[in-house]
């Protein structure tokens, strides 16, 4: 949020912006703006695949024109990474002719949390409630448990199904013939790691981490800032070691939560100057806290 009045101005993607990481492989950036995603289109001699909406119709619509002129007559095929209304609230318009496809954990998430998320975002300011006024929520058309190859003609992508880690359904997309990983906010550059409920934890995000490394990628697109290469999964890597390091030593130490809290905010602030998203520090906390809460 920018201010007491929250977001002023609807987050809208800049698809003139969009360039191309790899042959065949473009994002849209997202500018380092609030609410608004990296968004991937990836394609091959049969198909087109979308990564991510971005927030509410008006976003997915313009998504939707960019992918159709680049598909040029290709099939498209939708994918989100996860829930979260800036990556999957834009899905709408493409319900038209397109293939909606994610694992089965984030279906049931997106069915569970979605509406309640539709409300809260849009108390987080004017411009947050113009873009999801209206919003309508679908379904997938096809889910998968575990892993989906998907042959875009000359080019195979894969979708593992992670969670829970950052949400419940979160999901990598990775081009194995190129090293290309669609991480969603399992990786974001120069931002705090996002814990917003109980089903994102702090341990588990650790353990997916090494997985990630282990794919070898040497392009890596976050959810939000700029796209970069391994070294991205091993700034989060470090910095939820340094987190549950310092949680377990604050607590042997018999400090309260509050107080850990505030030492370790104070800490990472330091150490990572320049990251965004702040006030994540505390949850990220709370979720290696093993103390009693006050
Ligand atoms: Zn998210």
């Amino acid at each position: 949020m920018n201010d007491e009045a929250g977001i002023l101005e609807p987050p809208l993607v800049d698809t003139g912006a969009i360039g191309e990481i790899a042959p065949g492989v473009h994002v849209i950036p997202d500018g380092r703006i609030p609410f608004i995603p990296n968004v991937g289109v990836v394609e091959g001699e049969r198909a087109v695949l979308v990564v991510d909406t971005a927030m509410g119709h008006r976003n997915g619509e313009a998504i939707l024109a960019l992918a159709e002129g680049i598909a040029d007559g290709r099939k498209v095929i939708l994918t989100t990474t996860h829930f979260h209304p800036e990556h999957a609230f834009g899905a709408k318009p493409f319900e038209r002719d397109i293939t909606y496809v994610m694992n089965a954990a984030q279906a049931e998430e997106l069915a569970a949390k979605g509406q309640e998320y539709v409300e809260m975002f849009s108390t987080f300011g004017p411009g947050l409630a113009e873009v999801l006024d209206g919003v309508e929520l679908i379904p997938p058309d096809l889910t998968y448990e575990g892993r989906l190859r998907i042959d875009l003609g000359g080019r195979m992508v894969e979708l593992h199904e992670v969670g829970p880690a950052h949400t419940r359904g979160d999901q990598l997309i990775h081009l194995p013939g190129e090293g290309v990983l669609f991480a969603g906010d399992l990786v974001e550059n120069a931002f705090f790691p996002i814990l917003p409920d109980p089903d994102a934890q702090g341990d588990k995000w650790l353990d997916l981490l090494a997985r990630m490394s282990a794919l070898g990628s040497g392009i890596v697109v976050g959810g939000h800032g700029a796209v970069g290469g391994q070294e991205l999964i091993d700034a989060f890597v470090e910095y939820f070691e340094a987190v549950r390091e310092r949680t377990a030593e604050l607590e042997a130490g018999g400090a309260d939560p509050a107080g850990i809290v505030e030492t370790i905010e104070g800490e990472m602030f330091a150490r990572y100057d320049g990251w965004g998203n702040q006030e994540w520090v505390k949850t990220a906390v709370e979720s290696f806290a093993t103390g009693p809460s006050t």
